[in-house]
């Protein structure tokens, strides 16, 4: 299997160090609103990776962070909570904030039928860890105190520079004009913040005899170490990562830990959306609701998503995702042929797929080899089970019956077939269709849940 690292900036075959344990860390959402499509892209590939991996023979453990302590708005250390931000928004606590938007966005992760994490860690339940990493990394004379925070010496660590390619020079000009606090370089960055007297940050935690906070990057060092150990076979995280969060896990776990993070790091580039960055004064990060309203399932997003490629940068549309809509019907119009007759095993077509997904996750290429192949062959059971172990489409689907009037529905079209009577018997179809019902003519008219 071959995957773009990004420590190397090259495509490079992926063997784990235990074919039985691929050790797989995500870096998780933060839970202080709605997740939108762009935030939810990620998750999608990032199942197509395990999905991969798995198809290779390996097994997958995969731990995932939520980050439900407030960190600040900028990666530069400066700026709002974003916790704090969703508490004053809704009247709610911080705690409060946090249960709301994990469950909401656990609730987005299983519609979008994502292989389930082995762990999902919050951050707020490994403090203490994040703890023992200050103090290991102070020991190793890595931390400077100031009034604002525990600070890491990005000077002393030769290789900062290295992972994000950062030009540390030009850094430092472009930060003088606000570079006025206590940090030695511009790329410092807090491990741990303390919380000034006044201050309103309600998620804090006694540490060294002072109330404080962990730093954002803190987290996924010490979940990371705790539920894995180093090296990881894959750290994944979205693109924004890889200049400072990333560049700042590196340094802290290298250098408390003295073994290599992780050997691969995969980034997953950013969606736009109706053409401009996602943003709220544009209104175009829509959340699952807003898909639902206008007749769209998560799934339908799932397929849209897995068209394209995770290192290409792409647009959003409705026309585009209604296309991806009316792909994965034909994709589930294919998984009820298998109903009808002795169905085929399809080798040739499964081998295309992981070979596709074998070069660097190429799912676009994957899904032209199956649209290929759907013309004139039915596939057997075991091939649509194939299908839905590699990209999670639920093409089948366990769902309970219809409903009468649906059944209804179904006869009278029929009949308007019958009768020629092909406008009817399209408007019912459409019917259905929104129904989430697929409907399949063959020997005998069969349905099925979308
Ligand atoms: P947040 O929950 O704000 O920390 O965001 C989680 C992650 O979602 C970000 O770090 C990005 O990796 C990802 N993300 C945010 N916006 C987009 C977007 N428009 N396209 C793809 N990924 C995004
Ligand atoms: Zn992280």
């Amino acid at each position: 299997m071959k995957l773009y690292n990004t420590a190397s900036r090259k495509l490079e075959e992926f063997t784990p160090q235990n074919p039985k344990e691929v050790k797989l860390y995500t870096c998780g959402p933060t839970v202080y609103s709605f997740a939108h499509i762009g935030n939810l892209t990620s998750y999608i590939y990032w199942d197509l990776l395990v999905r991969a991996l798995r198809q290779n023979g390996w097994g997958v453990k995969r731990v995932m962070n939520l980050t439900d302590v407030g960190h600040l708005v900028s990666d530069a250390d400066e700026g709002e909570d974003k916790m704090e931000k969703g508490a004053r928004r809704e009247g709610l606590s911080v705690w409060d904030i946090a249960k709301k938007y994990s469950e909401a966005f656990l609730k987005d992760f299983y519609a979008l039928s994502l292989v389930e994490p082995t762990k999902i860690c919050p951050a707020t339940e490994y403090i203490e860890q994040q703890e023992k990493l200050v103090d290991l990394l102070d020991e190793k004379g890595f931390l400077y105190d100031t009034e604002d925070g525990l600070y890491f010496d990005t000077s002393k660590f030769d290789r900062y520079a290295d992972f994000a390619h950062l030009d540390l020079d030009h850094l430092k000009a472009g930060a003088r004009v606000d570079f006025s606090n206590e940090k030695r370089n511009a790329s410092d960055f807090a491990v741990w913040k303390w919380i000034k007297e006044g201050e309103k940050h309600a998620m804090r935690w006694q540490y060294r005899g002072h109330w404080g906070y962990p730093g954002w990057h803190l987290e996924c060092s010490s979940i990371a170490h705790e539920e894995l150990g180093e090296p990881l076979d894959i750290h994944t995280g979205g693109i924004d990562h890889v200049m400072v969060h990333h560049t700042n896990e590196i340094a802290q776990s290298e250098v408390a830990f003295g073994k290599q993070f992780s050997r691969f790091w995969l980034h997953c580039n950013f969606i736009t959306s109706d053409g401009a960055k996602i943003s709220k004064s544009l209104g175009n990060g829509y959340t699952f609701a807003d898909l639902a309203e206008k007749g769209y399932t998560p799934i339908d997003f799932k397929m849209w998503v897995l068209q394209g490629h995770y290192q290409s940068e792409r647009n959003f549309t409705f026309s585009d995702l209604h296309a991806a809509k009316q792909r994965l019907l034909n994709y589930r119009n294919f998984a009820a042929l298998r109903h009808q007759g002795e169905g085929e095993a399809m080798q040739d077509v499964r081998e295309g797929i992981l070979e596709n997904l074998n070069n660097n996750l190429n799912s676009a290429g994957a899904f032209a080899v199956l649209d290929r192949a759907i013309s004139g062959r039915t596939p057997n059971e075991d091939f649509i089970k194939f299908l839905d172990d590699t990209f999670g489409l639920d093409l089948i689907q366990t769902t309970p019956d219809i409903s009468s009037e649906q059944k209804a529905k179904i006869e009278e079209r029929k009949r308007a077939k019958e009768m020629k009577d092909y406008a009817l018997a399209d408007k019912l179809r459409d019917e259905l269709s929104r129904e989430g019902i697929a409907v399949l003519d063959g020997k005998d008219t069969i349905w099925q849940y979308k």
